[in-house]
Parts: C-alpha cells; sequence; structure tokens
C-alpha cells in the first residue's frame, strides 16, 4: 500500500512537471515579440524611481514610470536598491506594487522576478542578519556553516519579496591584488567548490524545490574567469588558457550546476581577448554543451552596452545587442533604459536574431518564475517575517566570524590575553562597523559608517564589553592613509601593558576598490613601528578583504590575527578570541604574500618551488594556528596499489595535545608524483574538522575517488595517468600507486 502511494505520489510530481512546461509553452504561444523581448530586460530600481533631494530622504518610487516600465516595456525583472538599505516592510509595499501592476494590469499577469545581491546576509536590508564575507567563510572550512548562511539568507530576502539572490561568487580568489578577492572562497579550487555548493544547497533546498516559500533562485557568478584579471584592476582581462581555464576556473561553477542552481551571471570582462557576454564558446560549448546548464543567463550590469563603448567589438549598442544575444544571453541587465528592449526588438524584426533564439531564452525565463512559485503567489509572504534576523541566526553568523577568525603569529604565546591586562586599543579599524563588512553593506561600496546598526559592536567596544571599560584606552592613532595622533598612541602605550593594533582597509566593492599596491599606507606601518619602540606586546588585528602586505610590521607583532571582513558579530568574535574565550581555528583561504610581487598560489608547480623561485609567503594557504596543539599520526591508506575506479581509502589519526579544548580543520593534500603535464606540487582534495577536548584522539577518514586523480591533459580534455601519487595531511605523507 505505501509503495503504491509512493507511486502515486511521484506520477503526481512527473504530472505536474510535465503540465509546468506544457503551460509554458502554451503562455509562450501567446505572448507578442513585444512581451517576449520585455522579459528579456532587467532594469535598476532608479528607472522607475525620483532622485530623492538629499542623501537622507526616504526612496520615492515613481508609480508612472513603474508602470510604463511593466505595461508598455513588459519588463520582466528589476534589481537591487536605490542607494540604500529598505527596512523590510518597504521591500513588500514595493514588491506589492510591482506584482499588483504585472499581475493585474496586463494581458498575461506574468509576475515580474526582482533580483538583489545578498552577497553576505540580505545586506540591502536593514535589520538582517548579515555574515562575516565569502573569503572569511571559506576560512572557517565548515561547509555546513555556508549551507546555513545560505538557508538563512534565502529565507530573510524572500520575506522581502524578492526571490533571486545574485550570489554566490564562485570565480578562484588567485589575485590578492582584485577588489573583489573577498567575494571569493579564495584560491583553492576544491574549498571553493564545496563553500559554493553547499551554499547553494541552503538557498535552494536539498532537492532545489524552489517554490518552497522560504528558498531563492540562486546565480552563480561570474562565469568565467572574472576573477582574474591580469592586471588585478577589476573589470580588466584575463588572459587563461583553456587548460588553466578548465582545471582552476570551470570546476566551481560546475559544482554549482550539479548543485542545481538556476541562473549564472556572466563575466563582465573578457578571457582572452573575448568579452564573455559575445563568447559562444564560454556560453555555449562550455555552459550549456559540456556543464548541461539549462537555467537563466543574465548580463552583469551594463554589460552588453560595453561591448560597444567599452570593448570595442560592436560597432553599435544595436550590433553589441545582436552579439550577446546570439551568444547565449538571456537577459540583460541593461540597467538604465529600454535600449536593450528597442534594439533587441529591431532585430528580430529585421531578421538578424531570430525569434526561435528569443523563444529559448524567454522558456528559460518563464521556468524560473514557475519554478519559484510566482505564477502560484508573487507577493511578500509577510509571515517569514517571524523568523527575520531571529537570535538563532545572528548566533550563527557570531559563530562563522569565530571560526573565521585566524590566528597567524602567537609569539611568547602572547594570546589569549589576560582579562585584567590593560591595553590600548589603537589603529584605523578598532572602532567602525563598516571596516569588518566591507563593500555590499547596506549601500553598495559598504562605506556609510552612520547607516550601521549602533547597538552592534566595534572591536573597540566589544574589547571594552568584555574587560571592563578602565582598564581600555582608546586612541585612534591613524586613519586609514593619514596620522591622527601617533604621538597620543604611543603616549598611552606608556601606561598599558599591550596594545592591541586594529589595521586594514575601508570599505569598498568592484572598480572602487581597486589599487596600485599591495602595501598598507605607510602611515599604519609607521603606528606599528612607533608603538614597538616601547618593547612591550603588540597585537595586530587584520581587518581587510585581500590580503594586504604586513611583511614589514610581522617581526614587530607578538600576536596576528587575521579576520578578514567578519560581518556584523565581527567585534565580538574578535574579542573573544583575543581573551581565549574561543579558540581560534581559521586557516586561511589564500596565500597571504611576502613580498609584492611575489603573488603565487600554494598549487604553483615544481619549478615554482624551490631555490630564489620557491613560494615563500608570509604565511601559506591553509595556515592557522590554535591556543592549544594538535599532533597528527598514524596516517594510513586501504590500499597502497589502487586499480582506476576503485576508491581511496585515508585514515589519519589528531590528537589535541595542548590544554585546551580545540577546533582544527584536517587538510588533506594529493601530489601527482609524474604525469604528462606539469603537476602542481600539491591540491586540497578534502577537509574535514574535529573538535576535540585536551588529550582526546580521533580518527578522520577520508574517501578519494577516481576522478580526484585527474587533470586536464594535452588534449584539453579531463584524463587520469597510472603512476605514483602522495597523500600529505599535516606533515604525514604516503604514497601509493594507480595501476590500470
Ligand atoms: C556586479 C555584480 C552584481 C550586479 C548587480 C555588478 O556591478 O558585478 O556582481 O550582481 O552589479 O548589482
Amino acid at each position: 500500500m505505501k509503495t503504491l502511494l509512493n507511486l502515486m505520489f511521484v506520477m503526481g510530481l512527473i504530472m505536474a512537471n510535465s503540465l509546468m512546461a506544457t503551460d509554458i509553452d502554451a503562455l509562450l504561444k501567446k505572448m507578442t515579440l513585444e512581451e517576449k523581448v520585455g522579459q528579456m530586460t532587467q532594469v535598476t530600481l532608479q528607472v522607475v524611481s525620483d532622485q530623492p533631494l538629499t542623501t537622507t530622504q526616504p526612496y520615492i518610487l515613481n508609480p508612472e514610470k513603474l508602470e510604463e516600465a511593466i505595461t508598455k516595456y513588459h519588463v520582466g525583472s528589476l534589481l537591487n536598491v536605490y542607494d540604500l538599505a529598505f527596512t523590510p516592510e518597504e521591500w513588500q509595499d514595493l514588491i506589492i506594487k510591482i506584482q499588483d501592476i504585472a499581475t493585474k494590469q496586463t494581458r498575461l499577469g506574468i509576475p515580474v522576478i526582482y533580483g538583489v545581491d545578498a552577497i553576505h546576509g540580505a545586506n540591502y536590508t536593514k535589520g538582517a542578519t548579515l555574515f562575516p564575507q565569502s573569503i572569511a567563510m571559506a576560512a572557517t572550512f565548515n561547509t555546513e556553516l555556508s549551507r546555513k548562511e545560505g538557508e538563512i539568507t534565502a529565507l530573510e530576502i524572500r520575506a522581502c519579496g524578492t526571490p533571486w539572490n545574485f550570489n554566490p561568487v564562485l570565480g578562484m580568489g588567485r589575485n590578492p591584488l582584485w577588489s573583489r578577492l573577498w567575494e571569493t572562497y579564495g584560491e583553492d579550487v576544491h574549498l571553493a567548490s564545496e563553500m559554493g555548493k553547499a551554499y547553494i544547497k541552503g538557498q535552494e533546498g536539498d532537492q532545489n524545490d524552489i517554490s518552497d516559500p522560504t528558498k531563492v533562485a540562486t546565480c552563480m557568478k561570474h562565469y568565467l574567469g572574472y576573477s582574474f584579471p591580469l592586471s588585478g584592476k577589476d573589470r580588466t582581462p584575463a588572459w587563461i588558457p583553456e587548460r588553466m581555464l578548465r582545471e582552476i576556473f570551470v570546476p566551481p561553477f560546475a559544482a554549482a550546476v550539479e548543485a542545481g542552481t538556476h541562473t549564472v551571471m556572466i563575466n563582465s570582462s573578457e578571457i582572452n581577448g573575448i568579452p564573455s557576454h559575445a563568447d559562444p564558446f564560454v556560453l555555449k560549448t562550455l555552459l550549456r554543451d559540456e556543464l548541461g546548464f539549462e537555467g537563466v543567463a543574465v548580463s552583469d550590469w551594463r554589460d552588453i552596452l560595453n561591448l560597444h563603448d567599452r570593448d570595442h567589438i560592436a560597432a553599435s549598442a544595436r550590433d553589441a545587442v545582436r552579439i550577446s544575444v546570439m551568444a547565449g544571453v538571456d537577459m540583460s541587465m541593461v540597467p538604465y533604459d529600454y535600449s536593450f528592449y528597442n534594439d533587441l526588438l529591431a532585430l528580430v524584426k529585421e531578421g538578424a536574431v531570430p525569434e526561435s533564439r528569443i523563444d529559448e531564452a524567454v522558456r528559460r525565463i518563464l521556468k524560473l518564475k514557475a519554478d519559484l512559485g510566482m505564477f502560484e503567489n508573487p507577493y511578500p509572504n509577510k509571515s517569514l517575517m517571524e523568523k527575520f534576523a531571529t537570535s538563532e541566526s545572528v548566533e550563527t553568523s557570531l559563530l562563522a566570524a569565530q571560526q573565521a577568525i585566524t590566528l597567524l603569529k602567537n609569539e611568547g604565546a602572547v594570546l589569549p590575553v589576560p582579562k585584567d591586562k590593560k591595553v590600548l586599543v589603537t589603529g584605523p579599524t578598532a572602532n567602525m562597523l563598516s571596516v569588518m563588512n566591507g563593500g555590499w553593506t547596506y549601500t553598495w561600496q559598504g562605506d556609510q559608517e552612520k547607516v550601521y546598526p549602533q547597538e552592534k559592536m566595534t572591536v573597540l567596544e566589544a574589547i571594552q564589553a568584555k574587560v571592563g571599560q578602565e582598564k581600555v584606552t582608546y586612541v585612534p592613532g591613524t586613519a586609514f592613509d593619514k596620522e591622527v595622533d601617533i604621538n597620543a598612541a604611543v603616549e598611552a602605550m606608556k601606561t598599558s601593558e599591550l596594545a592591541v593594533v586594529c589595521l586594514g582597509e575601508m570599505p569598498y566593492c568592484e572598480t572602487p576598490g581597486n589599487i596600485n599596491d599591495l602595501n598598507l599606507p605607510l602611515v599604519q606601518y609607521q603606528l606599528v613601528e612607533k608603538l614597538a619602540a616601547l618593547d612591550k606586546p603588540i597585537i595586530l588585528v587584520m581587518l581587510e578583504g585581500r590580503p594586504r602586505l604586513i611583511t614589514r610590521i610581522a617581526g614587530a607583532a607578538d600576536g596576528i590575527l587575521m579576520a578578514y571582513l567578519p560581518g556584523l558579530e565581527g567585534g565580538r568574535a574578535i574579542a573573544d578570541v583575543l581573551f581565549g574565550d574561543v579558540n581560534p581555528s581559521g586557516k586561511l583561504p589564500v596565500t597571504y604574500p611576502r613580498y609584492v610581487n611575489d603573488l603565487k598560489c600554494y598549487d604553483h608547480k615544481y619549478s615554482e618551488s624551490a631555490g630564489p623561485n620557491s613560494y615563500d609567503p608570509l604565511f601559506p594557504f591553509g595556515f592557522g594556528l590554535s591556543y592549544t596543539t594538535f599532533e597528527y599520526t598514524d596516517l594510513k591508506l586501504g590500499k597502497y596499489k589502487v586499480k582506476k575506479g576503485e576508491e581511496i581509502e585515508i585514515e589519519v589519526s589528531v590528537k589535541n595535545t595542548g590544554k585546551m579544548a580545540g577546533r582544527e580543520s584536517v587538510l588533506l593534500y594529493l601530489s601527482d608524483l609524474v604525469r604528462s603535464i606539469t603537476p602542481p606540487v600539491k591540491q586540497l582534495k578534502r577537509f574535514r574538522s574535529v573538535t576535540l577536548a585536551p588529550g582526546e584522539a580521533q580518527k578522520v577518514s577520508f574517501s578519494l575517488k577516481t576522478d580526484d586523480l585527474s587533470f586536464i591533459g594535452t588534449e584539453n580534455s579531463r584524463i587520469v595517468e597510472a603512476g605514483e601519487f602522495k597523500v600529505a595531511v599535516a606533515d604525514l605523507e604516503q604514497n601509493f600507486e594507480l595501476v590500470e
């Protein structure tokens, strides 16, 4: 009976799905060309708004413009905020107004899909739970936290009525100069793939049933190669040979497709001289034919127009539309006008773009809306507000920040600091919330300190709360790039027992965050150097989106904490780690360079690993200390001769040999000792965290598949070659042989 019921249930699902496909086709048949082209058009909220006269004036919707967008231009999608985050209620009001017009004042009643950048929580909504940025999430090596971030963020944006999130960022963070490094999961392919997959499942659900009112559609971005500009400057060319593209840059996107992501956003720049918005190899051959992606491909900001007036590959804006739509772009983030709509309409009418291509794109867009359940209910589900920014959600963000913070140096066990010490707190990032959050926080650049929730704690406030105000002296010392009162800081150091010096970067996002030098502004080094003359302990706290060089001052510091951009709970997390209420367990998801011109990643080639060419960063990828010590023993393989197709079982024992409980992320690396394409010295293949009490030991096991031993061969396809391999965990190694 139970089997029969199951069968009926499954049949019901199949019928519902096939019905949906038929419905979409039926709807498509009813649509005029204008309605279809409108579906492919996405404009920013500014297009339907009036300019506020002052920056403090609330958002002003222009109802006539909104009506025109939906009824005259049939726009299928809107995006973004107008300058400043909304309250959930403002979002809900806006979405209701949009959907009222879309469903009640248009012929076919197709709902409008609203897309937002919820990069570290619902960051365009006031009062939302804000998480550490992705680079910090990666430092936790905890996919469960990534899944939870996805889940909580999905609920909070869906509660606002915005069901489409332009995240996760799956570009590989392999150029530390790049201003969007912190939006990535770092330099390692496996780590980025795992964190991304977990985030997508959190947002879309295990079965990717995004009609679930607590789930949203994710958007893997920025496909492909955007994260690796040769110059380090945002939106400048990448030069990536096909083998490297397939080895390093494709896998996180392949993993995201496998995890069921519904949409993709395209690289705003170019690879090997071809802008991705115009590249059928990237958008069709790789994305559709090889990866099997079936969802919507949306352009990035203004990037179709860029093909004409920035990139000079299209003679006119209209031709840019032809090129990109024919290359495979389904929806244009125009974003400020209806040029795309007008041009695409004209192109179809003159026969330059076949209507079949329009149908293909619109079918995908309608399917996305159907999958989201928007045809049944496009309105915000206000009851979700009960679960908006709950204390559990905030605690999850705090836990993520605590697990992200990475202890890079702890000379003389200066950390944890006893709570009775007199502490000087100084430096440009000590007393601001914005510096812990970075871009995509309430505003695009995230730099409006006054709009941050004042009840949240800066590093200074969290330290004061933890040890008592009377034990803490605060002197700014410097701003980001100019002196404030270094001498006053030195004076205050005389009466303090140690200094917590908070350095780093001011918030930025995208191109405005470009830099010409990975060094920090000189004045930040001078602050440390002047304090160091007093010969008292100095602890650096780095709040930054990319590893700005600290080589010059690292020797003067006794302790160094890399805090990345730890989010709204970052102040508390930093104080917890400083004073030993939390034992740090983060590990670097990127190499921390020592020199300005030596920016290689950990998975470099053998020719880059010895003598003057050696990998010699200040701190390597995967590095992170603890207040306790871990001993690794007994690395064993199930077999030392493995046939292709067989699994390789690996086990290692980890023991907490110190005096404090601690969490340890166990990282498993693989090296292919000889192969036809020069191998990297090692590659991360698995990771797993264990939490151990003092004296406690645990066996950690992993299993590798033949595919984990593969690489992109001479023909630019994935192959596996028999031969000797090495497995390494901490300083233990074991070799095995792969045989045919
Ligand atoms: C960014 C994207 C973002 C889009 C919409 C672009 O400038 O590159 O990451 O999703 O704007 O805000």
